[in-house]
């Protein structure tokens, strides 16, 4: 097996959550080759903030065999690309279109008619990163709720169990119905979490390495958010027929190349699994400013289009970038 890398940075519009306030993301574009006629392309764009490796050391840990959580899944998810670029498949073709929810990375856009405009587009549900400004985010979410759609909402793990009891104290009935789930409320805690979940569905994302999976007796969430970039899928998806949990499939606010094959994975997932999976959370791409591979998505409201090539796609930038050797 030979690996190949080639850098590449995004510019988020914004702060992008709770943890992080960087006005740079780097990243790298991997090329594996097996043999010749098989070659595959993921993405790895660690999020050290939530705890993965910072990227030099993934890649020096890489040259040394040394395989993070992360990278293990870029070889898993290049090594799919690679037997479907080898047909010349799209990964697209495979399966049926998933649904999205609508991920408000900014409240300035909440100008008169947006809401209206979103319902239109096919968005049912829209998702919030919350704990950055309470007020803002509760007038949002009114309005939100006021519109008719269902909410997720990402704590990203920053409150406690007081904040958070707090906050949903402050909600109408009608808001609190109107919630899908909450993701991360606070740092993983079983009976803490147990209790949360006595008021809403609750979701685990990344607090996910935190839970003693092994001997866990009930889960205290119910909802399993999984990110192929990062988790193994049928570990989690077994997790989930275990306890009896559902499973959302989201992009890890990264390239392009990351958002496609996300978008596969859960549409592979849903064709399988039906009802266990939920919407998705792919649509991460409107977060960051635009480049050549986010330009190649075209999304119709709430469903990412094919994007063009075989395997997840973009075949002649990627030809086209430069390539390292590992
Ligand atoms: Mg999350």
């Amino acid at each position: 097996m030979e690996i190949f890398y080639s850098p590449y940075s995004l510019r988020p519009k914004q702060t992008l959550n709770a943890v992080s306030d960087e006005t740079e993301r780097k990243g790298v574009l991997l090329k594996v080759i097996w043999e010749k006629g098989l070659v595959g392309y993921a993405d790895l764009h660690p999020w050290p903030e939530l705890g993965d490796d910072v990227l030099e050391k993934q890649l020096s840990d890489l040259r040394i065999n040394r395989i993070s959580p992360l990278v293990k899944q870029s070889l898993w998810l290049a090594r799919k690309d690679a037997e479907l670029r080898s047909k010349e498949i799209n990964a697209f073709d495979l399966y049926n279109e998933v649904k999205n929810n609508f991920l408000l990375h900014d409240f300035k856009l909440l100008q008169p008619g947006f809401l209206a405009n979103l319902k239109n587009l096919g968005f049912t549900t829209i998702k919030i990163k919350m704990g950055r400004d309470l007020a803002e985010e509760l007038t949002a979410l009114d309005q939100i709720v006021a519109a008719g759609f269902k909410v997720r909402l990402d704590f990203n793990a920053v409150g406690t169990p007081e904040s958070f009891k707090k906050f949903i104290d402050k909600l109408s009935p009608s808001t609190v119905l109107a919630i899908e789930y909450v993701e991360d409320p606070f740092p993983f805690d079983s009976s803490a979490w147990l209790e949360a979940k006595s008021s809403v569905k609750i979701a685990i994302d990344n607090q996910y390495e935190k839970v003693d999976w092994q001997n866990l007796k009930i889960a205290p969430f119910d909802v399993i958010v999984i990110k192929p970039a990062k988790v193994d899928v049928m570990t989690a998806i077994d997790y989930c027929q275990r306890w009896n949990l559902k499973a959302t499939v989201t992009s890890y606010m990264d390239h392009a190349v990351g958002i496609s094959h996300a978008i596969t994975i859960a549409m592979g997932l849903k064709e399988k699994y039906g009802d266990l999976i939920l919407d998705s959370g792919c649509l991460t791409q409107a977060s960051y400013h635009t480049d050549p591979f986010f330009a190649e998505l075209e999304s119709q409201g709430p469903y990412l289009q094919k994007v063009r090539g075989t395997g997840v796609g973009f075949n002649s930038l990627l030809e086209a970038l430069p390539w390292l050797p590992l």
